[in-house]
């Protein structure tokens, strides 16, 4: 392809990046997406990574697989570290050179979002949270771990602490992860431990609201909370956690005892506002023109979770759908920029609904005035999910899992994956694990 051609670089291949790399595909253009990472994920299915259900091959793809017929677009294995907007380039670190330029004439910027702490970051240390690849396993390595500890340790006083699982948060992914692990301790391990009891584990949610899914109705949220209870879970709202030690935690004035506690609460937006020195709202992430581009530069659009952009007076939320309906939508217009079409009406999403899943069989699904809980709302949830996957064969793969799962109780992937030698400490060898792979 002629230089000359314009040049649109993306950062970020998650949904909404890739939603834009996709709807440029045909356009005379020099496409560059750039990702720290070479697969783009799935991440409403990591929690069943973390908890054995799927592999980490069954949620992710190789961006440049994906990408790999659409002739118009190259991908870059590279973290971008800053952007100059005066001379329009972005700077990137790969894998042996720093602070490389890659030049554009647009940009889209859709890095995502990363955990907050609420303003506790240490916490990080003892409670990981679950947003990538390497912390789901790291998370399945310290769950695994705890059951192996609890088998080898003589003293049952011990084995409390090492069979209590305690979850900070009870959003959707709070919600979904402690369904699996109830389903993982009281089904799947249930008769292959000799000294302790698995189905005796304690798992613990907790969430300073009032409700468990509180972006649902009450009548689903309530669905939900009875279905966790059911199912064996504590769920305890309306207290945060005071602190998260090597010990446990400790929630309205009384510790909670726990070798394994996962954050599941907030996320904060990657530090794309500041790159580009622009407005944002109390929580960092960047405020946008109707169009996805930010105030005086046309030729950068923001999108997916490190933007702000309010509909009909309520913010749009951070999930997959708004990533790429927008990402869909920055591309279009793109596309039109350069064949001197007129402009398409300011970005509006189309909201198809929310859905989460409680254990095996349940989920609760939330469109418009629909709302239904129980098992067709968990087929729904399954189709929808396979649909959204990113090739036909994880497809095929994730579906044949869930299936034999759903006859045979058995995990797909209930492997410790040491990648430091032997382990003799639960905490400090998951901790550890967590940092490191989280490290290129
Ligand atoms: C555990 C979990 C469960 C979820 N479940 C659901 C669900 O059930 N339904 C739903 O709709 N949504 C769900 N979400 C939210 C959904 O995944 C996000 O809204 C969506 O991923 C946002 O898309 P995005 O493109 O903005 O960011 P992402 O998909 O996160 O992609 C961001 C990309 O940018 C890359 N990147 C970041 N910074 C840099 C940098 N400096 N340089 C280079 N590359 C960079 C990252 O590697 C990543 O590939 C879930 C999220 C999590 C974490």
């Amino acid at each position: 392809m002629p230089d000359s051609l314009p040049r649109v670089v993306i950062v970020g291949g998650g949904f909404g990046g890739l939603a834009a790399a996709k709807a440029l595909r045909k356009i005379d253009a020099h496409v560059t997406l750039i990702d720290r990472q070479n697969h783009h994920l799935f991440q409403p299915l990591l929690y069943q990574v973390a908890t054995s259900v799927l592999s980490p091959g069954q949620i992710a793809s190789p961006i440049r697989e994906i990408l790999g017929k659409q002739r118009n677009t190259m991908v870059i294995l590279g973290d971008v570290t800053g952007v100059d907007a005066d001379r329009r380039c972005v700077f990137v670190d790969s894998v042996d050179r720093e602070g490389v330029a890659i030049s554009y004439d647009y940009l889209i910027v859709a890095t995502g979002a990363s955990h907050s702490y609420f303003g506790h970051d240490e916490f990080e240390r003892f409670a990981p949270g679950l947003k990538s690849l390497a912390d789901a396993v790291a998370i399945r390595n310290r769950v695994l771990l705890a059951f192996e500890q609890a088998e080898a340790e003589e003293d049952p006083q011990r084995h409390g602490d090492l069979l209590t699982f305690v979850l900070v948060g009870a959003g959707p992914t709070g919600v979904e992860m402690a369904g699996a692990l109830a389903i993982l301790v009281r089904q799947a391990l249930r008769s292959e431990f000799r000294r302790i009891d698995p189905t005796s584990a304690r798992i613990i949610l907790i969430d300073m609201g009032h409700r468990v899914l509180a972006t649902f109705s009450e009548a689903l949220s309530a669905a939900a909370k009875q279905r966790l209870e059911k199912l064996g879970v504590e769920v305890r709202l309306g207290h945060g956690v005071d602190r998260i030690d090597a010990d446990g935690v400790i929630v309205d004035g009384e510790r909670i005892a726990s070798k394994t506690v996962i954050w599941t609460a907030g996320v904060a937006p990657s530090p794309a506002g500041a790159w580009l020195k622009a407005a944002t709202d109390r929580a960092g992430r960047v405020r946008v023109q109707p169009d996805l581009t930010v105030t005086g530069h046309p030729e950068i659009f923001v999108i997916g979770d490190t933007v702000s952009l309010d509909q009909d007076g309520h913010p749009l939320p951070g999930v997959a759908q708004v990533a790429m309906q927008q990402g869909r939508y920055a591309g279009r217009l793109i596309d039109r920029r350069l064949r001197d079409k007129p402009a398409p009406p300011p970005f509006r999403y189309f909201d198809k609904g929310n859905m989460a899943v409680v254990g095996k069989g349940f989920a609760v699904l939330q469109s418009g005035r629909i709302a239904v809980s129980g098992l067709l709302a968990w087929m729904a949830w399954a189709a929808v999910h396979l649909e959204f996957l990113g090739q036909s064969s994880l497809r095929v793969s994730v579906f044949v899992q869930w299936v034999w799962m759903y006859l045979t109780g058995q995990r797909g992937a209930r492997l410790i994956v040491n990648h430091h030698g032997s382990v003799t400490n639960t905490h400090v060898s998951a901790s550890t694990e967590h940092q490191s792979v989280r490290t290129p």
